[in-house]
């Protein structure tokens, strides 16, 4: 009887495209893979140490699979296991704990999936992450997560992540070439290009500190590659987002028009106290010249709030400078006190309530700023991707810069590129059409 391995992934694009790699190494051992919610011999989770409560999460998830199978046998994989081993070995029905260098190997832990008294716990030191394994993931079948670069070199006050992940390393180019390729054979029409810091590719792709290729030199590889129709830039630093990027994106028929852009705060002093790689004045000259190159292109944005230190002042420069800002989402982030960080120990901790008052206000001017750039798009013609699932009788798609529509659900659309007038927005916030053509790319 084949073995049933079941997974599930918390985090970013990048642990999805971890863990469909990682279940494609199941497979090829003869597993056959089923949904979480299914009986499986085996339970893999992906776990991630940026989530809130990420604890209580982990502690959820292991209860819901040994309800589903209490003789399953479960590993804990990724980040949070990677900087809280023993924690999460310790949690009863945990079987397997693997760090950031075993996870890829994790079929070379299990013998026959009986359960172990104790979680067993298979972790390096992060220094030892000094090697690079690629992974992409095909999300709904519309949509490919390419991961292309991992680990940061930066040092930010509040940040687990190279604690988690390692230092920054990144696929060959050849090799990144190689993954689209197989993914636009299956079929998928857009990739979206993940990593940890993906602005720093080039770093360590050859095992060594030098850069070997520029962000910008995998982007205009990239853009050569038959079949593939679009390539979205997932997150990347405003520091490393060059201009000559910025013209390449704006001049290319295959990178969409969206920029996710970390800003963290608006305020000077506390980028400083955060140790980011810029201040505001340079984050408004990156809006700024996107805008200029492409007027209908989507800025999302990422900030934090409730940093130790972050007066009633410095909270208000935030607002006001992402008010004036040309932007058209917010990602916003409640600060919280993360083990082994410098923001941890730092004064002037900011109180929990005032944290989540601040929070709401960002998320209302996100609300805003999302609404304004939809209602700026009204009239225009735009090329919409459609995804594949029915959600109540209708289907969702995007544009390429980011808009989100909706239509009655009809299955010939999946995976469809259609060119649309977007009309209007409707009572729940997305955006309706008019079809100009039929798909460009059957
Ligand atoms: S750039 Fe800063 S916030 Fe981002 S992963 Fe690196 S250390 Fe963390």
């Amino acid at each position: 009887m084949k073995k049933k391995v079941a997974f599930y992934t918390l985090g970013c694009k990048l642990n999805f495209s971890e863990t469909s790699t990682i279940a494609r190494g199941f497979t090829e051992e003869g597993f056959d893979r089923v949904d979480f919610s299914e009986k499986a011999d085996m339970y893999v989770i992906n776990t991630c140490s940026v989530t809130e409560n990420a604890d209580k999460r982990f502690k959820t998830i292991v209860k819901q699979a040994q309800k589903v199978n209490p003789e399953a046998f479960v590993a804990a994989i990724g980040c949070y296991a990677q900087l809280k081993p023993e924690e999460l070995a310790a949690v009863d029905g945990v079987d397997l704990v693997l760090g950031a260098t075993e996870k890829f190997k994790i079929t070379d832990y299990i013998n026959d999936l009986s359960k172990n008294d104790f979680g067993e716990v298979h972790s390096c030191e992060i220094e030892d992450a000094d090697f690079y394994v690629g992974s992409y993931a095909i999300g709904d079948r519309t949509r490919a997560f390419l991961k292309v670069q991992d680990g940061c070199d930066y040092k930010c006050t509040y940040c687990t992540i190279p604690l988690a992940r390692g230092i920054s390393r990144s696929d060959t180019l050849s090799n990144v070439l190689k993954n689209a390729s197989e993914i636009s054979e299956k079929g998928i029409k857009e990739i979206v290009l993940t990593g940890v810091n993906i602005g720093d590719y080039g770093k360590g792709e050859f095992g060594n500190k030098k850069h070997e290729h520029t962000f910008l030199e995998l982007v205009q590889a990239l853009d050569q590659v038959e079949g593939i129709h679009r390539l979205r830039i997932s997150s990347i630093e405003p520091n490393l987002l060059k201009n000559e990027t910025i013209d390449f994106v704006s001049n290319s028929d295959s990178f969409v028009p969206h920029f996710h852009i970390p800003l963290q705060s608006g305020s000077d002093d506390i980028l400083k106290k955060m140790r980011r790689r810029y201040l505001s004045g340079l984050y408004v000259d990156r809006v700024e010249r996107i805008k200029e190159t492409m007027p209908h292109a989507c800025i999302g944005v990422d900030v934090i709030v409730g940093f130790p230190g972050e007066t009633e002042e410095d909270f208000l420069e935030t607002y006001h400078f992402l008010n004036d800002l040309d932007i058209s989402y917010l990602h916003v982030f409640t600060y919280s006190e993360r083990e082994n960080t410098p923001a941890a120990i730092m004064e002037g901790a900011v109180p929990k309530k005032v944290r989540q008052k601040r929070s709401k206000m960002l998320r209302g001017l996100s609300a805003k700023k999302r609404r304004a750039f939809y209602e700026s798009q009204i009239g225009t013609k735009r090329t919409v991707l459609f995804e594949g699932e029915n959600k109540e009788g209708y289907i969702h798609g995007f544009t390429e810069n980011y808009v989100k529509v909706m239509a009655p659900w009809n299955p010939e659309l999946v995976n469809t590129l259609h060119e649309v007038e977007l009309t209007e927005i409707d009572e729940s916030g997305l955006v309706r059409f008019n079809f100009i053509r039929e798909a460009l790319f059957a």
